[in-house]
């Protein structure tokens, strides 16, 4: 819970006008900013980001199957040097551990292999939003030309020291502030050998029925430049999957489809939460939504989580250039190949790490999304009565309709409704598509719940 102001919202430009001529229940203000999420945003670092690219790429390699006796080179060393510098900046307020698995011998291991990724977990302040997690995590191991080259030098600085960097970043910022939610950072192992860091700790989530309300990895996100030099520090592309591609669909999930809420799957309803808060707190830095899980011929640690249910996006830099990773170190033709610290832009990778901080802190700091949210359709009407269950957050204020046309991408209208558990709008269901979300007394406003048909 925090501190109580009066009830203050932020609204779309666009709703101010639709809303015109309706009256509106306890009609909000508009808090330019949370302080906290600001000051999280301000406190962010490039030279940290800097620091912490390089020191990963002096690791030599971090290849999954590297050594691991070292304190000097490999990913043992790497590990053991993220788990201290976590324990050390989040000064006791983090809980660090090494989740390990031994993974058998596989397609791209070839000899049983200790996977290990460094947890950070900030707790969550209030027992009614404690048990909802947010994951943020980046991949820690690296690669050369040949994924099964354990021994060359692999700096892996924008794939993926990048992503990594911005996690210990904001994991170390984010310590020093209070949210209702817990924050787990996470930097996984063997992303390069077939996702499997991120693949046993989102089944592992699964099997113990963890509610994480969202997860984003941060995966190449260090380069400004793409493959013929020109720069585009503006902006970063968010990945997100729409319809899951299931071998056998779910009623739910059927009912999705059938009303024409394709596009308001549990990721896009993030995707949508994370673009708005990032170019809010981030100005002049722009996040480009990609409707697909991933790039072609391209995975990432979001899948697993993706596989299990939950919502999970990958933010990637605008233009990869493919010179500077997943290659052997070489000079060829005067043009130096490889992923080295010297191509990767600290600038723009704190840029994409606000983003990111911005939504995990937001998302954090707000109830949980709205649950068992109905458009009733009991009769032929040209009205629409939504109802829900009621939120359990004590910080509670009350609720914010949202609706946009079938064919556009962002909320374009929104109404505050107070805290009730049922509102019927003068609008057609048939015409728009709505969405429902919880808001607290400071305005923290969660993502979006799409209403399925009920009676
Ligand atoms: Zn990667």
């Amino acid at each position: 819970m925090r501190h109580l102001l009066s009830i203050s919202l932020f609204l779309l430009p666009l709703a101010a006008a639709t809303q015109a001529c309706h009256a509106a229940d306890a009609e909000p203000t508009l808090p330019a900013s949370q302080p906290d999420i600001a000051a999280i945003v301000r406190e962010i670092s490039p030279q940290r980001i800097d620091a912490t690219i390089r020191k990963l790429a002096a690791f030599g390699t971090r290849h999954t199957m590297s050594e691991t006796a070292s304190n000097t080179r490999g990913i043992g060393a790497a590990r053991r040097w993220i788990k201290a510098e976590l324990e050390r900046c989040g000064a006791g307020r983090l809980d660090v551990t090494f989740d390990s698995h031994l993974h058998p011998v596989d397609k791209r291991l070839t000899r049983p292999t200790e996977i290990v990724n460094v947890v950070a977990t900030l707790p969550g302040s209030q027992p009614a939003s404690r048990d909802r997690y947010y994951v943020v995590s980046g991949h820690y191991d690296s690669r050369v030309t040949d994924v099964m080259d354990a021994t060359s030098d692999a700096p892996g600085a924008d794939d993926d020291a990048s992503g990594t960097a911005a996690v210990m970043e904001m994991a170390c910022v984010m310590a020093r502030h209070r949210f209702d939610a817990t924050l787990v950072f996470m930097t996984v192992a063997a992303e390069e050998q077939g996702l499997y860091g991120a693949t046993h700790w989102a089944e592992q989530a699964k099997a113990k029925g963890l509610n994480v309300a969202g997860m984003f990895t941060n995966d190449i996100i260090g380069s400004s430049h793409d493959e013929h030099g020109r720069q585009d520090n503006g902006r970063v592309r968010l990945f997100a999957e729409g319809v899951p591609p299931v071998k056998e669909t779910t009623p739910e999930l059927r009912t999705l489809v059938t009303t024409g809420g394709e596009n308001d799957s549990i990721t896009r309803q993030l995707a949508r939460h994370v673009k708005e808060t990032g170019e809010r707190y981030v100005p002049g830095f722009k996040v480009d939504l990609i409707y697909r899980r991933d790039r072609y011929l391209r995975g990432g640690d979001h899948s697993p989580f993706l596989d299990a249910g939950y919502a999970a996006l990958r933010f990637t830099e605008p233009a990869e250039d493919f010179l500077h990773q997943h290659q052997d170190l070489r000079v060829e033709k005067g043009v130096r190949i490889g992923d080295l610290p010297d191509y990767v832009d600290p600038e723009y990778v704190a840029q994409v790490a606000r983003v990111n901080a911005a939504a995990l802190a937001s998302l954090a700091l707000a109830p949980g999304a709205p649950q068992d949210v109905r458009v009733l359709t009991a009769n032929l009407d040209n009205g629409t009565d939504l109802t829900w269950k009621a939120n359990p957050e004590p910080d509670l204020a009350g609720y914010r309709i949202v609706w946009r046309d079938t064919t556009a991408p962002l909320w374009q209208g929104a109404r505050y409704v107070g805290n009730v558990t049922r509102y019927r709008l003068d609008m057609s269901k048939d015409n728009v598509l709505f969405g429902v979300q919880a808001v607290d007394k400071d305005g923290n406003v969660s993502p979006a719940t799409y209403p399925l048909p009920g009676r």
